[in-house]
């Protein structure tokens, strides 16, 4: 019973009744016993929508009510603020929720007045590499997803950055929150930890494989669920549900599949609507529609009038919220999503259908089916406590040797192990750099004992293999000019700024030899290409044509690019050249004001990629210009400037006026056509002529001119139609 629960403020145990947790589930009981709220480390090993975070909750407050702090580390960025928003419930206590998103760099000492911190790992790690000092104030840190730990290009942030935390606090409590993994008990062996590996659910789930006219389920039963001619077996799955009462989430592998099949599966939900269902769905529709003019928003609202939607990390967050709402609320019948929505988000459904069981991996170019552990995740958002009887997880086939196929592989399968990913070299160069860096480590024994402390080392039976990708990262690093290893290990200054940066060494080494050869004739697009071609930027890829189109381009623009071209003979070299080009391209049209829709098109990528890539060119052109700062090299302006642009997205002319809070790359172009150059033209500006650049938006010249410094910006006596304005 939560009444028994000890070490946590008043009142928590009637907080938690009023929100209908009466008592606790198994597997938050068996924490609860294991000392959970006493300070102990724990693994939670559980199966999705069984409870987890309300250990963590416990585990948190108790520690918050021993007077210590609460780190809780989230697996995505997106996750942060509803993470946190979650806890504010909590506020009630008198402990304060803060969050940390945004850039690497920003926000370290705001933190320190806050009781309960949501970040991201890389966010912690980059935190304990600036110095943050709250860290020695924790009592308690929260891992989020811990068998993410496996994943390759996040997973040894997560790793390193816990296995800091708890040699630098001493008794700092780990709660380690993981899906139901094949080796929970290794977690919990390295993390020091008890143990709850359970696969209890709070409601039954059956699960199964749809194949010519029936369901096929774990239990040996066969239930009828026909097909209809011309019609997808999804399809028949959804008004199968329907015809029941409930709802469907089905999984695809791809943002463009999730939005085609909602749309065809809205054909289906369509012909059950009631009218008043209709003008609900219409309501909704016209939310979406509010949120943003994009193509994504129009599909995504046409779909939602008629009960279907789609979700994938393409969409805003309020465009999520609103189908996560819908959904909940069973407006919205069915929702196809990217495996995103597995991870975190709670939308539980009757039928859980995943259709693709396969998707593309960017890394051998064909398809790879997922992981047991992914499938069991999709699954297990399968049935809605207290609200279905039961929930039911399928996969299709439509080829009878897939059917045994299928139940092997996931029905019957265990998920996988989680495997520490920490010896590839990438991930130890950056952690290597920053132990030494931030003085965590002065010799190279010293180093070693903290990597000893990682999951990697836990599980490695091959002796020697650590200490040798260490050593091996030692020498690049020495050879980089960013440590020094003469008695004992220290870092350069070159090496601490590249550290507290938060780019891959390997990024710092190309940008560095890359501003030691710019000379009169680099270009921004030159800059562009620099920063395109670290490990930090994640490539657009060649399309049919784009060889040819961009080995023109290249030659016909060389000189504007500092370094020197890769022989066309070798060919991965030359290719990831191009790759660079055609993102350093995408860079330009940005910069040159084309609008998002256009570029969208040129490079076939969606609107978040466009921002997302100028993200990191930005942050990666940040980093560029500090270390021509830190090593005094001429370029330092130019790249300034090449930065400014990619950040506000306008030419060199507008640089000036995009800097104005709330006027941005559009509105810029619009002053300027009025005649308005820059901010001290904006504070002088007559104010009809802002308003009607501005398109009459009162509101926002106002603001527009007050961020500016213009005396009187009220709007009041400026004339409705602005053109008739004198
Ligand atoms: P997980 O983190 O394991 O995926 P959640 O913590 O999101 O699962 O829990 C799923 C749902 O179950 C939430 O809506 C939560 O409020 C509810 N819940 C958790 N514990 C209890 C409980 N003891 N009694 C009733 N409902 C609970």
């Amino acid at each position: 019973q939560p009444t028994d629960l000890t070490g946590l403020p008043d009142g928590v145990p009637e907080h938690l009744a009023e929100q209908g947790i009466e008592e606790l589930y198994p597997p938050q009981a068996e924490a609860v016993e294991k000392g959970v709220t006493d300070g102990e480390s724990l693994v939670a090993s559980v199966p999705t929508a069984s409870g987890k975070t309300l250990i963590a909750e416990l585990a948190m407050l108790a520690a918050i009510e021993r007077g210590g702090k609460a780190l809780y580390i989230v697996p995505l960025r997106a996750l942060a603020g509803e993470k946190a928003r979650e806890f504010e419930q909590f506020e009630r206590y008198g402990l304060s929720v803060g969050v940390s998103t945004g850039n690497y760099q920003s926000d370290g000492e705001r933190l320190a007045n806050n009781d309960l911190i949501v970040a991201t790992s890389e966010k912690v790690d980059s935190l304990v590499r600036n110095g943050a000092r709250w860290v020695d104030d924790l009592a308690c840190v929260v891992a989020d997803e811990v068998h993410l730990v496996d994943d390759a290009h996040r997973g040894p942030t997560l790793e390193v950055t816990l296995a800091k935390l708890r040699a630098r606090v001493p008794d700092l409590q780990t709660v380690a929150l993981s899906a139901t993994v094949g080796n929970a008990d290794e977690l919990a062996a390295w993390l020091d930890a008890e143990l709850v590996d359970s696969d209890w659910r709070p409601i039954d789930l059956r699960t199964g494989v749809h194949y010519g006219q029936a369901l096929h389920l774990d239990d040996g039963t066969t239930r009828e669920l026909p097909v209809e001619r011309g019609e997808a077996q999804t399809a028949a799955i959804v008004r199968d549900t329907l015809q029941d009462d409930g709802s469907t989430l089905v999984f695809v592998n791809s943002r463009r599949n999730a939005e085609g099949a909602a749309k065809r599966l809205a054909t289906v939900v369509a012909k059950e609507l009631t009218s008043g269902q209709r003008a609900e769905l219409a309501e909704v529709a016209e939310e979406i529609r509010a949120d943003s003019d994009t193509e994504t928003a129009e599909t995504l609202a046409s779909a939602v009038e008629r009960g279907a939607a789609f979700h994938h990390a393409g969409l805003s967050r309020t465009q999520r919220e609103l189908v996560e709402e819908a959904f909940r609320d069973r407006l919205v019948r069915t929702v196809c999503a990217t495996p995103t929505l597995a991870a975190g988000v709670n939308t539980p459904a009757r039928r859980v259908v995943v259709r693709d069981w396969q998707r593309y991996d960017g890394d051998s170019g064909g398809m790879k089916p997922l992981d047991v552990l992914e499938v069991h995740q999709m699954f297990g958002r399968a049935g809605r406590p207290g609200l279905d009887p039961y929930g039911e997880a399928v996969l299709v086939t439509d080829d009878h040797d897939g059917l045994e196929a299928l139940f092997d592989r996931y029905i019957y399968a265990d998920p996988e192990p989680v495997r520490s990913k920490l010896a590839a070299e990438p991930a130890l160069r950056t952690h290597v750099l920053a132990t030494v860096a931030t003085r965590f480590a002065t010799t190279r024994e010293e180093l070693l004992e903290f990597l000893d402390g990682t999951l990697y080392a836990e599980q490695t039976d091959e002796t020697g293999r650590l200490e040798q990708v260490t050593d091996d990262v030692l020498a690049y690093l020495d050879a980089n000019e960013f440590i020094e290893r003469d008695d004992g290990l220290r870092a350069t200054e070159t090496g601490e700024l590249v550290s507290r940066l938060y780019v891959d060494p390997m990024s710092a080494a190309e940008i560095i030899h890359g501003l030691r050869e710019a000379d009169a004739e680099t270009t921004p697009l030159g800059f562009y290409h620099l920063v395109s071609r670290t490990p930090d930027m994640y490539e657009l890829y060649l399309r049919s044509g784009d060889r040819e189109k961009y080995t023109e381009l290249l030659y016909e623009r060389e000189t504007e690019i500092p370094g020197s071209t890769p022989s066309e003979f070798s060919e991965g070299e030359f290719e990831d050249w191009l790759s660079a080009l055609k993102t350093a391209a995408l860079m330009e049209d940005w910069t040159e004001e084309l609008d998002e829709d256009r570029i969208a098109e040129r490079y076939g990528v969606g609107p978040g990629d466009i921002r997302g890539k100028t993200e990191t060119a930005e942050w990666l052109l940040g980093a560029a210009e500090r270390l021509a700062g830190e090593l005094d090299l001429d370029c330092t302006t130019a790249v300034r400037d090449a930065r400014k642009r990619v950040d506000y997205g306008v030419r060199e002319e507008l640089l000036d006026l995009a800097g104005v809070r709330g006027v941005g790359r559009k509105r810029a172009r619009r002053l300027y056509r009025a005649g308005i150059e820059d901010r001290s033209g904006l504070r002088n500006a007559e104010k009809p002529v802002v308003l009607g650049a501005l398109r009459g938006r009162r509101k926002t010249a106002e603001s527009v001119l007050a961020a500016a410094g213009h005396p009187d910006p009220e709007m009041d006596d400026v004339a409705a139609d602005p053109d008739a304005a004198p």
